[in-house]
């Protein structure tokens, strides 16, 4: 059994659960421990005990550690992205290409640590001098979703660890095998004990514990709304400061002059890769009258040369959903769509078995066209390969469908017009917005994060996650 990592030492859960390929059910992965709301409590302790330590680290220290823990991620991109494919279900090349992001992610949180500056002023009194520095946190809890279970964690210790912090790191129940991985890493990367804190669990009891410690200082949340809402909540009442990256309903917009072999791509690629299981995937695609059916007809003729099956067999471009609960929900969606009298245009099939005749949760992607903005299927996030087509009149109608959404992470458009392009930058209601470029897919030096019910809390990435990770002090000096 591989175990939960406390203050330096390697301890059992309170119970072992198995971790199951869900491109192979029969092929279990592991067991890995499970902690109770005690144990919980115990890695917060720890980590309290270690945030004065860590804390007066020099930014040299730091750099060093994040420095060795990005390399060895990128020396082992190979064999952790077929564990990660393996447990996740992504195809090994996302995979490779999500633990090569994880290093790279390391490596500028390492110089990070290095680039930490602050303001000197002077006072608006005489002879006083004003200096605006940062500092870390404290304990910070760490809550992350199953879809990536490398690089958000490694977006969140990260920065968390470069600025100062001292973690506890919850993985989803789904994916501890990566979790645990990274946290083995972590282990021999020269940090103090209880610096970093691994606790694997359920959310409803490990979860809540982590944010409702008057230990903690900061909760960093990436999952879903419902989730979401109920830390925010926890967070305000016990005075934990908090960020939460929640779900998405990205439109891509489509216009009669864009390059067709471009759209096409960026809707394929943004609404299937990864099986849709992205919060920044393509999942309503708002395409105007003089392209529409050009437009639908070269996404269904490029879904029929796709392969769904075994993520880590070759040739394979769509991995199986996750598990039999997401199953279950991709298709109460395709039942929906098809009830409010969508037309299925292609898939949305749950197959048992790959080609090879592995059992797992196969699904092949579906294409609605002839949709409203008022169905349920283009109101709530699927979280799989399901994606909408609605058509627009014009660029402005199609904005309007566009920002017609309770979420606002990611949004994007394909055009060959400039003017089209900047009215869509101006008048897109989303953190991230994208022309001629996939709505999912995003760098790693630049913010990351949404509006509306997308987000709450400092972006995340690039320079700005120090808004989160560090609180700000202004020092008056009269000399
Ligand atoms: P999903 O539906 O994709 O599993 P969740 O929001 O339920 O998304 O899960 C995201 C993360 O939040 C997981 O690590 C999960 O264990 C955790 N979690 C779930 N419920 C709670 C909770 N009540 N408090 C804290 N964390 C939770």
């Amino acid at each position: 059994m591989k175990g939960n990592y406390i203050g330096g030492q390697w301890l059992d859960g309170v119970r072992a659960v198995p971790n199951v390929n869900p491109s192979d059910l029969r092929d279990v992965i592991g067991e890995f421990a499970q902690a109770d709301a005690a144990q919980a409590r115990e890695a917060v302790a720890a980590a309290y005990a270690a945030a004065p330590v860590w804390g007066q680290s020099t930014p040299q220290q730091r750099f060093d550690v994040l420095d060795r823990v990005g390399a060895e991620l990128l020396a082992r991109t190979q064999e952790l992205g077929d564990l990660l494919a393996r447990e996740e279900g992504k195809t090994l090349p996302e995979a490779i290409g999500e633990v090569t992001r994880a290093g790279q992610i390391f490596k500028f949180f390492a110089g990070e640590a290095l680039r930490l500056r602050g303001d000197l002023l002077p006072s608006v009194r005489p002879g006083i001098t004003v200096e605006v520095t940062r500092e870390p946190l404290g304990v910070v809890t760490l809550i992350t979703p199953w879809n990536f279970p490398i690089a958000i964690p490694a977006w969140k210790i990260a920065p968390a660890l470069a600025f100062g912090n001292s973690v506890v790191f919850k993985p989803a129940e789904l994916v501890p095998a990566s979790a645990w991985a990274l946290a083995e890493i972590l282990s021999r990367s020269g940090l103090p004990s209880g610096a970093f804190n691994l606790v694997m669990g359920r959310g409803a009891e490990v979860g809540a514990a982590l944010t409702e410690d008057p230990r903690v200082a900061g909760v960093s949340f990436t999952g879903s709304q419902t989730t979401g809402r109920r830390i925010a909540q926890s967070c305000a009442a016990h005075g934990i400061k908090f960020q939460l990256e929640m779900g998405g309903k990205n439109p891509l917009i489509v216009l009669d002059d864009a390059d067709l072999s471009v759209a096409v791509n960026c809707a394929v690629q943004g609404a299937y890769y990864s099986t849709g299981q992205r919060c920044t995937a393509t999942s309503r695609l708002i395409v105007t009258d003089g392209i529409h059916d050009r437009f639908v007809a070269a996404v269904v003729e490029r879904l029929t040369q796709l392969k769904v099956g075994d993520a880590r067999s070759p040739g394979v471009d769509i991995g199986p959903v996750v598990d039999e609960r997401q199953l279950a929900i991709d298709m109460g969606y395709v039942a929906s769509a098809k009830a409010d009298a969508a037309t299925l245009a292609f898939g949305g099939e749950h197959r048992q078995h790959d080609d090879q005749g592995r059992p797992g949760f196969f699904l092949t992607p579906a294409l609605f066209t002839d949709t409203h903005a008022e169905m349920r299927i283009n109101r709530e996030e699927v979280f799989g390969p399901v994606a909408t087509v609605l058509r627009a009149r014009d660029l402005e109608q199609a904005l309007a469908l566009a920002n017609d959404t309770a979420f606002g992470l990611s949004s994007g458009i394909c055009t060959t017009s400039l003017r089209h392009a900047s009215q869509f930058k101006r008048h897109a209601q989303a953190g991230m917005v994208m022309v001629n470029t996939p709505t999912a897919g995003a760098d790693y030096h630049v913010p990351f994060g949404g509006r509306k019910a997308s987000s709450m809390g400092a972006r995340e990435q690039g320079s700005y996650a120090s808004e989160f990770y560090t609180t700000v002090k202004t020092a008056y000096t009269a000399a």
